[in-house]
């Protein structure tokens, strides 16, 4: 077996520590969230706390899981950022005191670039080669379409305010769902008829916030939840679906990839896919236990990383290994891709 790398993973409401091979293989996966007060939004300091608390335990669990002894790993990874800077703080601190003890090298990883490569993983898991696919990357915190140009990710369209997990999240909160909101709407959508809501894109960029707000005049004038679930999904995902496929017309490209945390909703994934299909172009979507935030795709970006000169030396980790809250996808080297 090549390198075996821990990936920690800790940008946000989810922690997760990931155990993967050099040959991509995913020895573990282990996740844990944290759950804002009924009614709130995440609590960036109560999310860090609620980090600090859980690592040690799920480093071992995850550790066990892969059957993996402490001395047998060559390489840890965390998440650089983007994110909330006392959740990625607690990440990196723990990384950089594991990488230091253990005298291995250490992977800043931009996580966004993360949520792409163990897409481009999986669909070579089954036997689609991805060189450059136009990715949608949709999660709680980054609606992006991005694809690599010139050694980057450069982002081709995106949301100008609201993300959309974070706007589902946000309805559903509101309404009184639980938290997270997205799988708690697609469940309700199924049962209910979309009703019309505002349509927003210009160009390859969309916007949901007047979604969002109509979405919830609707629901206190009487809407069916349902019918106004099915609205949302049915609305936002024609928007995501429509800019995914004009990038994709802009770059040429035949190949398109869906990722992030709601990229595990069917709906979703069941129109980029018709509309690949339309282009004659292939699609995948991440498998949902990959799709939301997790260890296992910071693991498999360090190793990348790691093979393409890009991991810190343990003696530079107290000096390098810094956090980055705003750290964009186009300022991080990828190159290991093609494009
Ligand atoms: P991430 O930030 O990548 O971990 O993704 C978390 C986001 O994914 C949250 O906003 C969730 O509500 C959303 N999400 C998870 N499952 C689903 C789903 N089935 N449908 C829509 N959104 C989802
Ligand atoms: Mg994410």
């Amino acid at each position: 077996m090549g390198l075996i790398c821990v990936g920690i993973e800790s940008t946000a409401e989810k922690l997760g520590v990931g155990v993967v091979t050099e040959e991509g293989e995913v020895l573990a996966n282990e996740k844990a969230q944290y759950t804002p007060p009924p009614g709130s939004g995440i609590l960036p300091r109560e999310a860090a706390e609620h980090h600090s608390r859980e690592l040690p335990d799920l480093l071992q669990r995850a550790l066990d899981k892969a059957g993996v002894e402490p001395e047998e790993i060559d390489l840890v990874a965390y998440s650089q950022g983007p994110g909330l800077g006392p959740c990625l703080r607690v990440g990196a601190t723990a990384a950089r005191t594991l990488a230091l003890a253990l005298e291995v090298p250490l992977a800043p990883v931009n996580h966004c670039v993360a949520h792409v490569e163990i897409g481009k993983l999986t669909a070579r898991k089954e036997g689609l080669e991805f060189e450059n696919p136009v990715t949608l990357y949709v999660s709680g915190g980054n609606t992006q379409v991005i694809a690599l140009k010139s050694g980057r990710y450069r982002v081709f369209g995106e949301t100008l305010d609201l993300p959309v997990g974070n706007m589902i999240d946000t309805f559903a909160r509101e309404v009184g769902l639980p938290h997270p909101g997205g799988p708690e709407v697609e469940r309700l959508a199924r049962k209910g008829e979309p009703i019309e809501l505002p349509y927003a894109v210009r160009g390859t960029d969309v916007s949901f916030s007047g979604l969002l707000t109509a979405a919830l005049r609707a629901y206190e004038e009487g809407e069916r939840l349902e019918d106004v679930c099915a609205g949302i999904q049915e609305t936002a995902f024609s928007m995501l679906t429509e800019v995914t496929e004009r990038a994709a017309a802009q770059l040429g490209s035949d190949e398109i990839l869906l990722t992030g945390g709601v990229a595990a909703n069917q709906r979703l994934s069941e129109m980029i896919h018709e509309m690949a299909e339309e282009r004659g172009a292939e699609a995948h979507t991440v498998p949902s236990d990959l799709a939301g935030d997790n260890g296992a795709m910071i693991a498999w970006t360090g190793i990348l990383m790691h093979k393409h000169g890009l991991s810190i030396p343990p003696e530079e980790i107290p000096k390098k290994a810094t956090v980055r809250q705003r750290y964009r996808v186009d300022e991080a080297p990828v190159p290991w891709g093609k494009g």
